[in-house]
């Protein structure tokens, strides 16, 4: 068990104290000798030393709040360097194929949806990443078509990886200890091939769609000035009175591939 200063809220600062969890969660990343591995957030460290102590060829701590991100840097062993910054801030892109890493960290929960969902998009060479969120987010993540957390979120995160809900965390596992139960997750990113090749559209679209979730499609495209979209649930076989939930990431797919290729249309319903 560890002992710490006071949190800090506006930081969603919920420090892990169990050392077997951080083990359970680094090992979510199956870590090579090779692999370069950054870390969101280590705050105290307790996973930061459960990476420390497995393999790994590189370790780099994100840390937005300057106490922690200084100790971290102090402390760093050989191959760990702790950088004072905002994650949110961070340019995903960065990771490449040519230049891949493994990404893990106890989220602060007031970032952790913006943050999952830039680094699965814009992080192409995303090789693994293992997430603790709060439950409820965790379960939006992975939620299938049809069931009550499935939303934007869920057919985003899924277009870009294949999120598993790994294990609960209750709140006596942190100091102090946040008010709902956490969710770790592990996310192995699909092949190149087969993510989104339109992504402002699919993002468009599940704003649109999600927006009104409970309407039906052929309403929500009229309604946004976008009846073109009749068609394209025509030629994907939707009928419009389907709500968006029942809808698959793979339908979304094909929607925004034809949303993509209507650009006057769209910038007509823009007008409407
Ligand atoms: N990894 C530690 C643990 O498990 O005990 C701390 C986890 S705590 C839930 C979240 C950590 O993220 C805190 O250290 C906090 O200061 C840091 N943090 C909050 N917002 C951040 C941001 N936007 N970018 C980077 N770090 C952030």
């Amino acid at each position: 068990m560890y002992d710490f200063p006071k949190a800090k809220k506006s930081l969603g600062q919920h420090f892990l104290r169990r050392e077997e969890i951080c083990l359970r969660i680094a090992a979510l990343l199956r870590a090579h000798d090779t692999d370069n591995i950054l870390e969101i957030g280590p705050g105290p460290g307790a996973l930061t030393r459960a990476l420390e102590i497995g393999p790994h060829a590189r370790l780099l701590l994100l840390e937005k709040d300057h106490h922690w991100a200084v100790e971290r840097q102090l402390l760093a062993g050989p191959r760990t360097q702790a950088v004072l910054m905002d994650a949110l801030r961070f340019d995903w892109q960065r990771i490449s194929a040519q230049r891949p890493w493994k990404i893990i960290g106890n989220l602060p929960y007031n970032v952790a949806s913006p943050l999952i969902w830039d680094i699965v998009s814009q992080a192409s060479g995303l090789q693994r990443a293992a997430f603790m969120v709060q439950k409820e987010v965790g379960q939006r993540l992975a939620a299938a078509p049809g069931t009550r957390h499935y939303g934007a979120l869920s057919v985003w995160t899924q277009s870009y990886a294949r999120p598993r809900i790994e294990f609960s965390v209750g709140p006596g596992a942190f100091r102090p200890p946040p008010k709902v139960d956490s969710a770790v997750l592990s996310f192995e990113p699909v092949p190149p091939e087969q993510r989104p090749a339109h992504p402002e559209a699919l993002a468009r679209l599940l704003r649109v769609c999600f927006q009104q979730r409970r309407k039906q499609l052929g309403g929500i495209f009229r309604k946004a000035g976008l009846a073109f979209m009749l068609m394209a649930l025509d030629e994907a076989g939707l009928t419009y009175n389907l709500r968006p939930e029942a809808l698959s990431v793979t339908d979304f797919g094909r929607l925004s591939s034809f949303f993509a290729a209507q650009p006057e249309r769209v910038r007509q319903g823009d007008r409407a």
